[in-house]
């Protein structure tokens, strides 16, 4: 008999889990408290940077480079399966920097990229022309800036993987409960049962992947301080054809354009607590930032501007895994930056543990518990 899954919030990680365990024969139901995949994840740029998952060891580089690996073959199965397109192109990323502060982190991280094989080259002042003739201007008139060249980066379209994602859920026979609130979690004898539309109810696995809002489902395992939001404001802009190729990024702020001329800049880190919206002085400082980069885009119509809250962990590592204690109920959430990056490899892991299959890299770091101050989780006790 197929084991049966509810899914807590549809956005890139629990839609990817969904597919993934339907996939796998389970029959898979997901709850979400609004429309599914309008949360996050809807307002994420959708950028995927290099990764390698041979030459990595850190744990977060592992889960990366096990996503990176598996995103073209799961963007092509969400096209052909469904028609609906992602978008996803090795486009590869531009990395600029100006001042001293900037070039020296990025020598780190290039450092680093070259640790794990990760192929990245500065470039030669033709080189950049070349590839961005665009960013003419601001190599001119920008003294001792450098240019780094990092082939292995992808651009995702969100909205359309989410998309892509919910069609091919439906085709695989997942159900949908949209607008149904979960409003607590339960344990009776070491199970989970969750409450919603004003009724207690379990099934034999539970996966909490609520985003931001995954630490204050269930007051009772005491995790509502593993995830802090991160609001991050974004600004679209539209011009007639795409001024840029690559992904230009300079420090956490970035422009990428897609194939119709929509570009995207972002973004900026705030702690706002739960509130959305936007605020006149991020976006300015955004549009000056897009500006300097690329004065072409002074002309752009400037289509839309929304934000979104990043779930970030105290550790910096997600919680991927089984609540101790609580046989039925795990949590895949707290993906801060990498929501949409990590979202195959996150499915994967969730579905092998599921399935009782070792999986492929190690998950001890993104056990449930660790990501809370001082250690303060408990499994939420028998009620
Ligand atoms: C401006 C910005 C840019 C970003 N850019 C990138 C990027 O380029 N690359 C990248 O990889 N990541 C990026 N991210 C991060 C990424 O978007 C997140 O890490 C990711 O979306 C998290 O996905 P999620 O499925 O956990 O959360 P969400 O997408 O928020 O999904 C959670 C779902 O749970 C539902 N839910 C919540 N509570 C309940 C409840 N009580 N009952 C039922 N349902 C519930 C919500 O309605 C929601 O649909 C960006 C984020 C922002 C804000």
């Amino acid at each position: 008999m197929n084991k049966a899954v509810t899914v807590v919030g549809g956005g890139a990680i629990g839609l990817s889990t969904a597919w993934e365990l339907s996939q796998r024969g389970f029959i898979v139901t997901v709850i979400d408290k609004g429309v599914t995949g309008r949360g996050t994840s809807w307002a994420g740029a959708g950028i995927l940077p290099p990764a390698n998952l041979k030459n990595s060891y850190d744990p977060i580089d592992r889960l990366r480079g096990l996503s990176h690996t598996l995103f073209p073959r799961w963007a092509e199965k969400l096209k052909a399966d469904t028609g609906i397109d992602p978008e996803l192109k090795r486009c590869g990323g531009l990395y600029l920097a100006e001042s001293a502060g900037e070039i020296a982190a990025m020598s780190g991280m290039t450092e680093y990229w070259h640790e794990m094989s990760i192929e990245c080259n500065q470039l030669t002042a033709d080189e950049i022309l070349d590839r961005e003739p665009a960013l003419a201007r601001w190599w001119h008139e920008t003294s001792n800036a450098s240019v780094w060249h990092v082939p292995d980066e992808y651009q995702l379209r969100s909205p359309r993987y989410l998309q892509a994602l919910a069609a091919a859920c439906r085709q695989s026979g997942v159900s949908f409960f949209e607008n149904t609130d979960v409003t607590d979690i339960r344990c009776l004898n070491g199970n989970a049962e969750i409450q919603y539309e004003g009724h207690w109810r379990t099934t034999d696995n539970i996966v909490l992947t609520s985003g931001v809002w995954t630490g204050q489902i269930a007051a009772s395992l005491e995790l509502e301080l593993s995830i802090v939001p991160i609001r991050g404001q974004m600004l679209l802009l539209k011009t007639a054809s795409p001024l840029v190729k690559n992904v230009i990024n300079m420090g956490q702020r970035y422009i990428l354009a897609r194939e119709d001329g929509h570009t995207l800049i972002g973004s900026n880190e705030e702690e706002s607590g739960f509130e959305l919206g936007t605020t006149d002085s991020v976006l300015k400082s955004l549009l000056e930032f897009a500006l300097h980069l690329l004065p072409e885009l002074k002309s752009a119509e400037q289509v839309k501007a929304w934000s979104g809250l990043r779930p970030m962990t105290f550790d910096g590592f997600p919680m991927i895994g089984r609540v101790p204690g609580v046989a039925n109920l795990h949590i895949a959430a707290g993906h801060h930056r990498s929501g949409l990056h990590l979202s195959p490899g996150t499915a994967v892991l969730i579905a092998d543990m599921l399935s009782e299959k070792i999986p492929d890299i190690p998950v001890d770091a993104f056990q449930i518990r660790k990501q809370q101050p001082n250690n303060a989780a408990r499994s939420c006790t028998n009620t």
